[in-house]
């Protein structure tokens, strides 16, 4: 178990890449060696401080890190409770949080000598962020992308094509981000030499929910230092949205030992956490599977089907969760809630009015439990909520949603 020995939680997954009865590696023998070279590789890099200098130098440079620490004090006198703040990894290049670990993967593809990047995205924001790193340094970029997300997606889909990526519509199953992961697990198999796969979450086989994990960790470690320069000490709360739960274990996992920390991911609740599943709550609506490589808590029907969720925020529309999020939720060191879309909607309007941040839809669910929750709490209480992304991707279903009429530009 991770937190045998000195009763700390960061010292996970293990050898087998297993937290507590989650993560593991559940793949094809064919997958095997590339998954142990990955491995072996990333061990190397992790205690290499010219790795680290090089990440550290793009992440100043490239992406604008550190992100500020935000005091959101008119939000925080309309809540009339606790003191919110906002990390702000939404002003990163590329508007998002995903660029962080993209940089990693990156950085060790090259390393290890790989020329052609694959990834899979969603919305496309990982995929803007894998085309972006790959321009950076002229690397060959192949995104995987649903059809059906080509097509709500289309402002993404050129940006990547802007940036030189070539993106493959997936028709396999229903054509969505589960089925852009498998194909891009395919491609993997039969590229074997020269082919890296970036993933964009802490999900997937055994090392990436844990090399993700320790890239994103970066916006925890600002977060200590920011507020304890700001407020000498600690926050009493960090909070975050949760699609695979990469931009949480990020903002989470400094901070898994400070018992005094309380811990909460906030998934898609959708329409609503209901029989008929239309929401993407894997922890408080689903229950263990397997799923891309990896054990984890999963929506599924009763024959163990995936089911492809629901939520107005494309990128937490993932049917699975990091496995480190299911064993926290297990042990109980991170409490789960989910926040329905008509809440997420609320709180995107609140933050652009009282503070002057088009937040995305994804840290709008973040928001929206740091509104249920801040009233009843002291003014001595310090929240942290993690602002992953900006609203530019998303005004146009806003705009739908809240009935708005955007004539030509719809
Ligand atoms: C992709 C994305 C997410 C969901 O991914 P996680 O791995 O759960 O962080 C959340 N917010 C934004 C802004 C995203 O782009």
């Amino acid at each position: 178990m991770a937190n045998d020995l000195f009763n700390s939680f960061m010292t996970g997954p293990d050898e087998n890449g297993r937290f507590g009865d989650f993560g593991g590696r559940f793949v094809s023998e064919t997958l095997m060696p590339l998954i142990l070279e990955l491995e072996a590789q990333y061990e190397k890099a992790k205690t290499d401080d010219s790795f680290w200098a090089e990440m550290n130098d793009l992440w100043t440079h490239y992406v604008g890190r550190p992100s500020p620490l935000y005091f959101a004090e008119r939000l925080t006198d309309h809540l009339g409770g606790a003191k919110v703040y906002m990390k702000r990894d939404e002003l990163n290049h590329t508007g998002a949080h995903k660029i962080n670990n993209v940089l990693g993967q990156i950085i060790l593809a090259r390393r290890m000598g790989k020329s052609r990047i694959i990834a899979e995205t969603g919305a496309g924001q990982h995929g803007v962020a894998t085309a972006t790193v790959c321009a950076k340094f002229g690397l060959k970029c192949v995104v995987y992308m649903g059809a059906h997300d080509v097509e709500r997606q289309a402002p993404n889909v050129f940006r990547m094509r802007l940036l030189g990526a070539e993106v493959v519509p997936v028709t396999s199953g229903r054509g969505t981000l589960k089925d852009a992961m498998n194909d891009a697990l395919r491609d993997w198999v039969t590229n074997v030499r020269d082919t890296f796969y970036c993933i964009g979450t802490v999900a997937g086989p055994h090392p990436y929910p844990a090399m993700v994990r320790d890239f994103q960790a970066i916006i925890g470690k600002e977060v200590r230092d920011q507020m304890t320069a700001a407020e000498g000490r600690l926050p009493d709360t960090v909070i975050a949205a949760i699609g695979g739960g990469s931009n949480a274990m990020g903002l989470f996992f400094p901070f898994l030992d400070d018992k005094e920390v309380g811990i909460i991911g906030v998934e898609a609740g959708g329409k609503g956490v209901n029989a008929k599943m239309e929401h993407c709550a894997s922890l408080t609506g689903g229950r263990p599977g397997v799923l891309h490589g990896n054990r984890t808590y999963l929506l599924q029907d009763d024959d163990g089907q995936i089911l492809e969720g629901f939520s107005i925020s494309a990128g937490l529309d993932y049917p699975g969760i990091g496995p480190e999020h299911a064993w926290l939720h297990e042990i109980g060191r991170a409490k789960y809630v989910s926040i329905t879309d008509v809440e997420a909607l609320e709180a995107f309007q609140l933050s652009c009015e009282l503070e002057g941040i088009i937040p995305a839809l994804e840290p709008s669910h973040a928001l929206a439990h740091v509104m249920k929750i801040a009233p009843d709490l002291p003014k001595d209480h310090i929240i942290c909520m993690n602002m992953c992304g900006r609203g530019d991707k998303d005004i146009f279903t806003v705009a739908k949603a809240l009935g708005f009429e955007m004539g030509e530009f719809a």
